[in-house]
């Protein structure tokens, strides 16, 4: 080890990033290395022995655990401030490992409405056929959390901010709701990633990630990861380590050098996200803009306290509809057209017509995704080309 653990306990988050975690071999190397080995020897019959009923500690296949993924999950979970992590294939794989390890058929989940599509469709299809239920509820509203509740809910999930409208959820608030009730709070912190949000501090009792944004930051590779106590973390890990939704240990790599310029990153990401986000507000063609770094935003306070920066996502109304929407995306020369985020690239994407297309006219109405709307995850560009860039559409 490069250090004992009760240094690392001392550092702050930025040197965790880069440092925190790694293992050096025999060989001494200064980067991180890089085990491609599916399986690894044994000294002895007996060693090998040992090491299936778990009386030794080590690795001896990549499905349980690899060097280079472990030292992803150590570095995640002290800059998350968990005792433990475990890495996935991707954020759904990591979604659907919490599930899976900690509910049974019978048990309710209480859940945020403004979710990443494929968690609703998660919820509301693949759980429902498993028994599992799931109501949705307005996550600024803690009265609804509450009225929503029932004997059977075991789990509470969230995503602040939302996407695509950046509404803030109280993580505190929420986690206390969750702890009377003694079920379990579980935040999904990928659009803040640890450097801005870190739930576990707020009373979350999971912090689940899809490592496919600003952990990896660059749009390389997918990966996710769930992070928290020790007696949570094994639990997910005996049905990770059974049902084989792994990590693979190039993209654990890839990750543990896209974490090291993170804090860097989001710094970054949220002062061109906060610098466009005031100029988009004083556009004439503009008739909102939702950023939580704005004093025009309804949760602005809340936001200050729960995060120490707003993120790159910023959306904004444009008026007129659809078709004053299109031109803005039609016009870009710059900004991706894409509905990915989490990459040094800025991208944009029409939310009514893409992301949220196959829900009904009246659901996305009632989610507030407009047809004016427009998503912008902010890059790492100089804002003034981007500014540029968006004002091609606008004028
Ligand atoms: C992308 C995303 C996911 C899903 O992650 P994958 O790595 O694509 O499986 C979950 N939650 C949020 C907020 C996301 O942005």
């Amino acid at each position: 080890m490069a250090s004992d653990n009760t240094e690392q306990a001392c550092w702050h988050p930025e040197t965790l990033a880069i440092r925190g975690g790694r293992e050096i071999s025999e060989y001494r190397e200064h980067s991180q290395s890089l085990h491609l080995t599916s399986s690894f020897t044994y000294d002895s019959a007996e060693q090998a022995a040992a090491m299936f009923l778990g009386e030794l500690d080590g690795y001896t296949y990549s499905r349980f655990t690899n060097p280079t993924v472990a030292a992803f999950q150590q570095r995640l979970a002290l800059m998350e401030g968990g005792e433990r992590a475990i890495a996935t294939a991707t954020g759904m794989a990591a979604i659907q490992a919490i599930m899976m390890s900690l509910l049974k058929a019978g048990d309710h989940i209480l859940s945020s409405q403004s979710l990443f599509g494929s968690t609703t469709n998660l919820f509301a299809g693949l759980l429902a056929k498993f028994g599992v239920e799931t109501t949705f509820v307005d996550a600024t509203n803690l009265q609804a959390w509450r009225d929503a509740a029932r004997p059977n809910t075991r789990l509470l999930f969230l995503e602040t901010p939302s996407n695509p409208l950046t509404e803030i959820a109280d993580i505190a608030a929420i986690a206390q709701i969750a702890h009377q009730r003694d079920a379990l709070l579980v935040v999904d912190n990928s659009f803040c990633s640890p450097a801005l949000q870190q739930p576990l501090k707020l009373g979350a009792d999971l912090v689940m990630h899809s490592a496919t944004k600003y952990l990896d930051g660059h749009g390389r590779v997918m990966g996710g990861a769930v992070v928290g106590s020790d007696a949570l973390i094994e639990q997910i890990y005996l049905h990770v380590r059974t049902a084989g939704p792994t990590l693979a240990p190039f993209n654990a790599w890839t990750l543990l050098s896209g974490m090291e310029t993170l804090h860097l990153r989001m710094e970054k990401h949220s002062a061109s996200a906060l610098e466009l986000a005031r100029w988009l507000e004083t556009q004439p063609a503009v008739e909102r803009v939702f950023y939580p770094g704005l004093a025009s935003h309804p949760q602005h306070e809340l936001a200050l306290r729960q995060q120490s920066g707003g993120g790159a996502v910023v959306s904004f109304v444009v008026k007129g509809g659809r078709e004053e929407a299109w031109r803005v995306v039609d016009r870009v020369q710059l900004i991706s057209r894409t509905a990915n985020l989490g990459d040094v690239k800025s991208t944009i994407t029409h939310p009514a017509s893409t992301t949220h297309a196959r829900i009904t006219p009246e659901a996305r109405a009632k989610a507030g995704i407009v047809e004016g709307l427009l998503r912008v995850a902010v890059g790492l560009e100089h804002v003034e080309d981007l500014k540029r860039d968006l004002a091609r559409g606008l004028d």
